[in-house]
């Protein structure tokens, strides 16, 4: 099991992140708050696994797991989907990327006719 660790720390991008517990998009300024690995964490580098989001520290280390599996849950109904896409796809009429490029030819035509 992967040892893992709490760290807060200064980055340099003042960014959205997607919280790597939730998976919801938090605003994140240059204070960070991240899980770390501490088997690949060496010396100075630290190995980080992701970002945590406020919603998820204002819940506590007692609803982590909670907020994780319903994040693994929407991923397992993603993969669930796409699966069923690839499966639905099978079979069908597909363009080539020839005949696409030509559209988009036609398409940019029209579009300098108008
Ligand atoms: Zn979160």
């Amino acid at each position: 099991m992967t040892e893992l660790s709490i760290k807060m720390w200064q980055h340099n991008a003042c960014m959205d992140f997607s919280c790597v517990i939730c998976g919801r998009l938090h605003q994140q300024s240059c204070a960070a708050v991240s899980v770390v690995d501490e088997e690949l964490s060496e010396g100075d580098t630290t190995e980080t696994v992701g970002d945590i989001c406020p919603d998820c520290l204002a819940a506590g280390a007692e609803h982590v797991q909670e907020r994780a599996h319903k994040h693994a849950e929407e991923w397992r109904t993603w993969a669930n989907a796409i699966d069923a896409l690839g499966e639905g796809l099978a079979g069908v009429d597909w363009p080539t990327v020839q005949e696409w490029e030509a559209f988009e030819d036609k398409v940019q035509a029209d579009i300098r006719l108008e």
